[in-house]
C-alpha cells in the first residue's frame, strides 16, 4: 500500500539542523534553527523553571486529564501576561484561552476555527513569514494572501507597501500579526504603525491575529505588549497564538495558548466553545507539565522576579552579539553596512546574504544559516564570532 507514496521534503529548518549534527567539522556554526542558545553554545533549563519544577515534583498528585483548555489558572496567568494585570478586557470576560501545544499548536486551533466558523476568508500574512505558517494555514484548508513587510534595499521595514496591500483585503479576512520580533526579519512596528494598523483592521473589519512567540525578547513582557495592547483597545475581536518555548526556554515541553478575544462576554463564551470541540478532536487535552511550570512561575512573586531577569539577561546576551557581531564584521575589512542588525528585534536577523552565499557558508566554512540569509543571532557567541566573520567576509568577496 506505501508503495506509491513519495519522500516528503525536508523541513527548510529542522531538515538544516539535521545536516549540521552530520556534519564532522569540529569548528562548524549553527545559526539555523530558533533555539536560544548562551555564552556555551548551550540551551539550558531557565533555573527559574529548575525551581517551579522542584515545586511541581512535591506538590503533583495526580497525572489525570486536564480539562480541555487546560487549567483556569493558566489561563489567566497567560491573558495577564498578554493584556497587562488589571485589563479590561479580563475584567469583562471578554478573553478565553485554551493552552495548547506549543505556539503551533494554538496557530493550528486558529486555523480551523477561521476555516469551520468564519466563512470565506483570506489569511494575509507578511512577506517574509516565519515558514510553517502557510504549512499550518493551508494544513486547515484556508487561502492565503502575502502583505508585504520587508524592503530588502533598505534592509528595513516597508510600511508604506504594507498598508497598501492590507488596504486590498476583504472584510472577514484575518491579518495574522507577529507581536515582536518579526520572524524573520527582526524588524517590528512601531507604536504609530501599531495604532495605524489597528485603525485599518477596525475600519475594513478585518481580524487581526497576533502570532506571539518572543514576548520579553525584544526590550520586555510588558513592552513588547504594546502592539498587542493597542489592538485591544481598537479591535473588539481579536485571536492571540502565544508560544512559551522560547521566553521560559521550555521548547520540548510543548506550551503554548490560544487566546480569543470576543465583542463581549456572551459571543466570547460561545464562540471558545467552538474552540473546545475543535481541540477535542485533535489532541483532546493539552499536556499538562509545561504550562504548570509557566503557571508556578507567574504566580510565584519571588519566582517571577528571577525568570524576568533570566529573560533579560537572554535578552542582552542576543543584543551583545548583535553588536559585536557589525563590528567584527568591520573588523574583518568587509565594506557592506550591517548596522541594521543592531536595531533588529530578537533572535534573528534577515542578513541580505544571498542563496549562493548561504551555500558558500555551509559548504566552504560549516556555516549554517536559513536559505534566505535569517541569522539565530542568539547561536553566536564570543568564540565563534571572529571565524564567522572571516566566513562572511569570505563569501561576501
Ligand atoms: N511562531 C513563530 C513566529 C515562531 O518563530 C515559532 C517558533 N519557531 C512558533 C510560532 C512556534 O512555536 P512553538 O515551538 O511553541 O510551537
Amino acid at each position: 500500500m506505501f508503495e506509491k507514496i513519495s519522500a516528503a521534503p525536508a523541513d527548510p529548518i529542522l531538515g538544516l539542523t539535521e545536516e549540521y549534527k552530520a556534519d564532522p567539522r569540529e569548528d562548524k556554526i549553527n545559526l539555523g534553527v530558533g533555539v536560544y542558545k548562551n555564552e556555551h553554545g548551550e540551551t539550558p533549563v531557565l533555573p527559574s523553571v529548575k525551581k517551579a519544577e522542584a515545586l511541581l515534583l512535591d506538590r503533583e498528585n495526580t497525572k489525570s486529564y486536564l480539562s480541555i483548555p487546560g487549567t483556569a489558572e493558566y489561563g489567566l496567568a497567560v491573558q495577564q501576561l498578554l493584556f497587562g494585570e488589571q485589563a479590561d478586557v479580563i475584567n469583562d470576560k471578554r478573553a478565553h484561552t485554551a493552552h495548547s501545544p506549543g505556539g503551533t499548536g494554538a496557530l493550528r486551533l486558529a486555523g480551523e476555527f477561521i476555516k469551520r466558523h468564519l466563512g470565506e476568508v483570506t489569511v494575509w500574512i507578511s512577506n517574509p513569514t516565519w515558514a510553517n505558517h502557510k504549512g499550518v494555514f493551508t494544513a486547515a484548508g484556508l487561502p492565503l494572501a502575502e502583505y508585504s513587510y520587508y524592503d530588502a534595499a533598505k534592509n528595513d521595514k516597508d510600511f508604506e507597501a504594507m498598508v497598501a496591500d492590507l488596504e486590498k483585503a476583504n472584510a472577514g479576512d484575518v491579518v495574522l500579526l507577529h507581536g515582536c520580533c518579526h520572524n524573520p526579519t527582526g524588524i517590528d512596528p512601531t507604536e504609530q504603525e501599531w495604532q495605524a494598523l489597528a485603525e485599518l483592521c477596525q475600519r475594513k473589519g478585518l481580524l487581526p491575529m497576533f502570532d506571539f512567540a518572543y514576548q520579553g525578547f525584544a526590550t520586555g513582557v510588558e513592552e513588547d505588549a504594546a502592539g498587542l495592547r493597542i489592538f485591544t483597545k481598537v479591535c473588539p475581536e481579536l485571536l492571540i497564538a502565544s508560544s512559551f518555548s522560547k521566553n521560559f526556554g521550555l521548547y520540548n515541553e510543548r506550551v503554548g495558548a490560544f487566546t480569543l478575544v470576543g465583542r463581549n462576554q456572551e459571543e466570547a463564551t460561545k464562540a471558545f466553545s467552538q474552540v473546545k470541540t475543535i481541540a477535542r478532536v485533535i489532541y483532546s487535552n493539552p499536556p499538562a507539565h509545561g504550562a504548570a511550570v509557566v503557571t508556578t512561575i507567574l504566580n510565584d512573586a519571588t519566582l517571577k522576579a528571577q525568570w524576568l531577569q533570566e529573560l533579560a539577561d537572554m535578552r542582552d546576551r542576543i543584543k551583545t552579539m548583535r553588536t559585536e557581531f557589525v563590528k567584527t564584521l568591520k573588523a574583518q575589512g568587509v565594506s557592506r553596512d550591517f548596522s541594521f542588525i543592531e536595531q533588529q528585534n530578537g533572535m534573528f536577523s534577515f542578513s541580505g546574504l544571498n542563496k549562493d552565499q548561504v551555500n558558500a557558508l555551509k559548504a566552504d566554512h560549516g556555516v549554517y544559516i536559513v536559505g534566505s540569509g535569517r541569522l539565530n543571532v542568539a547561536g553566536m557567541t564570543h568564540t565563534n564570532m571572529v571565524p564567522l566573520c572571516t566566513a562572511i567576509a569570505k563569501v561576501l568577496d
